[in-house]
């Protein structure tokens, strides 16, 4: 009789209950060397309820770890120059270790100046340029929170990436872009899809060679579960929200009939993300003391 093998869960709140036990033995130590923990900063333009709740959960993950962590609320119509001036105060303050902008911002802000206003040291989500330069070169632990993440998953399966076949689908810069080049650091063989790939009609094709699958699109469910090789290895960062409740990129329940490993949603990614927010600002303050 056939018997069909169901993929093994990589799953991100066990993955993320790991990575803090070991950050907050790091943050101990750091402590009793220094005398100091992290200072780690959101700037909040407006207070929107969904953008509360993420930092709410931000700030969890950073008192557990034993991080300092303080929520910025702006006004909703701070101009582009105090914003601007407000981050060059927090540059300035050696007591502030790292610092993010909360996303989304108002349509009136210029996001990409903003970060690109932040002390690279202190540049907590790894979203300016000289960061995403270095990331390039191999010169910084400060990474991109998500792909991060994404990269923590597969060294959990232990598998080496060296010469896989890994498909990354959706090419932004917060994720897909950035996750690339850390797995092409790792050797992997890697193919970027984005949307003119489905819109020349290749995606399933692309897919199907995948002994890596990464999907970040944000449409539900986009990628059909017979559209997997078999034994591969699926994590699915999207999000997205369905009349049921939330599901990924990817459907699952087929998917895990072929898949060797596969990421749930909700579950998957996103546990672990927050983590790696963390482990940037443990990475900030290490380079802030060594100066
Ligand atoms: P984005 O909208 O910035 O980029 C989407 C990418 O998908 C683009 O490169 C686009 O070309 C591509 N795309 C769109 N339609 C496509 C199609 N039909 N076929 C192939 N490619 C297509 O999105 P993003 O900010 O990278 O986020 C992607 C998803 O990941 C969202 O669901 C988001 O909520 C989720 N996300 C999750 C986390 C987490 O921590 N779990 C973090 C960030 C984003």
């Amino acid at each position: 009789m056939e018997t069909t093998v169901s993929a093994q869960i990589l799953d991100g709140k066990q993955l993320a209950k790991t990575l803090k036990e070991q950050l907050k033995k790091e943050v101990i130590e750091l402590k009793s060397a220094t005398g100091k923990v992290a200072h780690l900063i959101n700037v909040m333009i407006g207070n929107d309820y969904s953008s509360c709740a993420y930092a709410n959960s931000q700030k969890r993950v950073a008192e557990e770890i034993g991080l300092n962590y303080e929520l910025v609320n702006l006004a909703q119509n701070v101009s582009q120059g105090e914003l601007i001036k407000y981050i060059q105060k927090l540059n300035a303050d050696p007591n502030v270790h790292g610092i993010m902008i909360h996303k989304p911002v108002p349509s009136h802000i210029d996001y990409h100046e903003v970060a690109n206003c932040l002390d690279m040291r202190k540049d907590l989500e790894g979203i300016n340029v000289a960061n995403i330069g270095k990331m390039l070169l191999g010169e910084t632990q400060i990474i991109p929170c998500t792909p991060a993440a994404v990269m923590e998953h597969l060294r959990s399966t232990g598998m080496s990436l060296r010469g896989k076949e890994v498909v990354v689908v959706g090419a932004s810069e917060i994720v897909g872009k950035p996750l690339s080049l850390l797995l092409l650091r790792e050797y992997a063989t890697v193919s970027v899809c984005h949307i003119a790939t489905s819109e020349a009609g290749k995606l399933q094709e692309h897919i199907g060679r995948a002994e890596i699958l990464i999907v970040a699109v944000g449409k539900a469910e986009l990628v059909k579960g017979s559209w997997i090789k078999n034994g591969a290895i699926v994590v699915d960062v999207g999000i997205n929200q369905v009349k049921d409740g939330i599901v990924g990129d990817v459907e699952f329940e087929v998917a895990r009939e072929r898949a060797s490993w596969i990421t749930p949603v909700p579950g998957g990614v996103g546990p672990v993300t927050v983590v790696m927010l963390m482990r940037n600002g443990i990475e900030a303050f290490k380079q802030q003391i060594r100066k």
